[in-house]
């Protein structure tokens, strides 16, 4: 738990997104450009933000200012490092990310693998910029900052329409709603209401590290890690060309339970046979690929196809 006393800076980290995003047309909730405002200006134009904090400052830090759609390693490594960094400071409570919404799971995911951390780090998003005559994102952001305030909180969570999910768990589901992601069969961690947050009877918050932050390698020398998705007439071409490519590893965004057909199936093989890392997900929204014990390829133990990627990808590293 945190000691309030000792722990009294709350850091924002901006990197972009439709939360700072901005129209020249008030009603144009998609044809913007994502982000454009920066972190301090955004935060500190949330109405009530002063009465919302219990004390704390506020410290902002522009870490990048994208779209999400184009997050990369070098901006993944930066803000890890950045946030394992922060996280030490004994005066530090907690972070905020602001982040756009369409690999924000990406990101969280990864933190959540390379940050361990009893402190909440939470990041928040929003789907209309900020420009919007009624924009998501100031509520998120005071949703968000309400969870780092929280005792419970701890770890890697995103905060969106006033709901918190795990980092594990959380998928975007919508591409244009306000509560545009899910959980899933796993659920929400907590609900956000009138600045308290209420956790699920089930609610785990956790930490988890499968690799440390501050000892990634630079990002050249990342592996390569692709995505191929089974479908109707999926042949194992591109597989091939994968290889010529000198992908390492492969996750298959399988149908159904982990199915694959037979062409691609035996292109896997051979990029098996040749060292590369095949793990099965699969591309159905809800639950699991559930595997006989002696399944040829590993499946990803209920992580979905990006995720199951940022997995891969970290333990493939040298
Ligand atoms: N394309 C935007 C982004 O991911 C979408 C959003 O933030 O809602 O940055």
């Amino acid at each position: 738990m945190i000691d309030s006393n000792s722990s009294q800076k709350i850091v924002v980290l901006g990197t972009g997104g439709t939360i700072a995003g901005h129209s020249t047309l008030v009603n144009d909730n998609i044809g913007y450009a994502a982000g454009h405002i920066g972190i301090e200006t955004l935060t500190q134009g949330v109405p009530g933000l002063a009465q919302h904090l219990q004390g704390q400052i506020l410290v902002f830090e522009q870490l990048a200012q994208i779209d999400s759609k184009d997050m990369d390693f070098a901006i993944w490594k930066s803000l890890a490092s950045r946030v394992a960094m922060l996280l030490v400071e004994p005066d530090v409570q907690g972070i905020v990310i602001t982040h756009g919404t369409d690999t924000l799971e990406e990101t969280a995911f990864f933190l959540h693998s390379v940050v361990g951390s009893d402190k909440p780090i939470v990041l928040t998003c929003a789907m209309r910029p900020a420009s919007a005559l009624s924009p998501d994102g100031p509520q998120n952001i005071l949703d968000a900052l309400s969870v780092v305030m929280d005792a419970n909180a701890r770890g890697v969570v995103v905060v969106c329409a006033g709901v918190v999910h795990a980092a594990e768990h959380v998928q975007k589901m919508h591409p244009y709603r306000l509560d545009a992601f899910s959980s899933g069969e796993a659920g929400p961690l907590a609900w956000i209401e009138e600045g308290r947050v209420r956790w699920s009877f089930n609610a785990k918050p956790k930490r988890a590290l499968i690799r440390n932050a501050l000892t990634l390698p630079e990002t050249e020398s990342w592996p390569q890690v692709e995505i191929v998705l089974n479908h109707v007439g999926a042949n194992g071409k591109v597989v091939d060309a994968l290889l010529i490519a000198g992908v390492e590893g492969l996750v298959v965004a399988c149908t159904g339970n982990g199915t694959v057909s037979n062409g691609l199936m035996a292109s896997l093989q051979r990029a098996m046979a040749m060292g590369v890392k095949v793990v099965r997900s699969t591309r159905c929204a809800l639950g699991r690929v559930i595997s006989i014990s002696d399944a040829l390829v590993p499946d990803s133990k209920g992580l979905s196809p990006v995720k199951a990627r940022v997995a891969l990808l970290l333990a493939l590293m040298k």
